[in-house]
């Protein structure tokens, strides 16, 4: 029996051999005794998935020893206030606003940060498009300036990292990259700190990796609780509170089956980002040749993972989604804020669930055009 193919922003498709391999673990995890939510999170069992996840991260994203790895809770929304928490220093933080989370993290930073700076905004054009680097307003002495490196809503995606220090900026780079984390490699010498929660390209909900260069840690503002702050987690290996071992334990599952992966000579994640372009290239080739769909965002910062698309005909989008169910192609209705379609491609899906999409949407057009 095949299972449906699941196009969810998140929480998201999970790869079939993940979610197999947790269930025959369920009960007895390495012949232990327990499952793996029973354990203690300070017991030699727990420890060694923890430092195995870790080390897998670290090894599949190219992590330079410089950068902690943190294992915390709260998704990517608390982190939009404990990033400022740490590292605003009561100072002026800068946002570059291309869709609607880098817009919310805006606005949580005013909350804790002296001063919001925003360096460059897409909003006037609907968020169709990311304003080129060379034009953003950096203001001088910012603590760090944020962007979000993939707009899950508006389907916008930095093809490539901005270099601060080529802007004038000595300020580090934040990125929340929770929806593209993992598709493809990131330029770590241009980032001080990255943040996603686990749910869309990961595994389950509950679980938000934080990468941080180790000299940002440190500043907390004194109202940071303790269990926010990049220190202490780290000092205690993300061991200060209970950890979200449950999500832990699925993401290293996960980063294993990630480091699995093969596309001719590359693997895990460079492997991953050969698959996504290809995935995401033949879903856009389709939407651009149709006059019955369409995609409005700029070709040159078209997100891999998270393609909206409308149909011509509003009236048309309740059938649409009817008989796309019909087929085992889930959750393909865009949010609300943009209206229409939106097909979430992330590492879990194959090459053979977009072109199913594609031959339905073909279908359809037929049918209806
Ligand atoms: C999903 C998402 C979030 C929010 O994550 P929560 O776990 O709901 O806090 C933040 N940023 C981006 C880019 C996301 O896609």
């Amino acid at each position: 029996m095949q299972r449906p193919y699941n196009f969810s922003a998140g929480p998201a498709a999970i790869p079939e051999e993940v979610l197999q391999r947790a269930a025959a673990e369920m009960l007895d995890w390495h012949g232990s005794g327990l499952g793996v939510m029973e354990m203690s999170h300070r017991g030699k069992e727990f420890v060694a998935i923890y430092e195995q996840a870790e080390a897998d991260l670290r090894d599949l994203l190219a992590v330079p020893p410089e950068f902690k790895i943190l294992f915390m809770q709260g998704g990517g929304i608390a982190e939009n206030a404990i990033v400022p928490l740490n590292l605003s220093r009561a100072g002026t933080v800068d946002f570059v606003v291309t869709g609607s989370w880098s817009q919310k993290s805006r606005k949580e930073a005013h909350k804790y940060a002296a001063e919001v700076h925003t360096a460059a905004s897409s909003e006037d054009g609907g968020f169709t498009t990311i304003p080129t680097p060379a034009s953003w307003q950096l203001s001088r002495g910012a603590s760090y300036v944020h962007i979000c490196s993939n707009e899950t809503i508006h389907g916008t995606e930095f093809q490539e990292l901005p270099d601060l220090k080529a802007l004038g900026s000595d300020a580090p780079l934040v990125i929340d990259f929770s929806s593209h984390v993992a598709s493809r490699p990131v330029d770590w010498s241009r980032v001080g700190l990255a943040f996603g929660g686990a749910q869309k390209n990961i595994g389950p909900a509950g679980l938000t990796i934080v990468i941080v260069r180790g000299d940002l840690l440190g500043h907390a503002l004194p109202i940071c609780p303790s269990a926010f702050d990049y220190k202490i987690v780290a000092d205690n290996h993300s061991a200060y509170n209970t950890p979200p071992t449950w999500g832990i334990y699925m993401a290293g599952l996960t980063f294993q089956w990630l480091k699995a992966q093969r596309e001719g000579d590359a693997t895990g994640v460079a492997a991953m980002e050969l698959r996504n372009i290809a995935k995401a290239q033949l879903l856009y080739d389709f939407i651009d040749q149709s006059s019955f769909y369409v995609n409005k965002v700029a070709h040159h910062c078209r997100s891999r993972m998270n393609i909206p698309f409308l149909l011509q005909d509003d009236a048309r989008n309740d059938a649409f989604l009817a008989g796309a169910r019909e087929r085992g192609l889930l959750q393909l209705k865009g949010h609300k804020s943009v209206g229409g379609m939106r097909a979430s491609i992330y590492n879990a899906m194959p090459l053979a669930g977009v072109q199913a999409l594609i031959d339905y949407m073909h279908d359809f057009e037929r049918q209806h055009a």
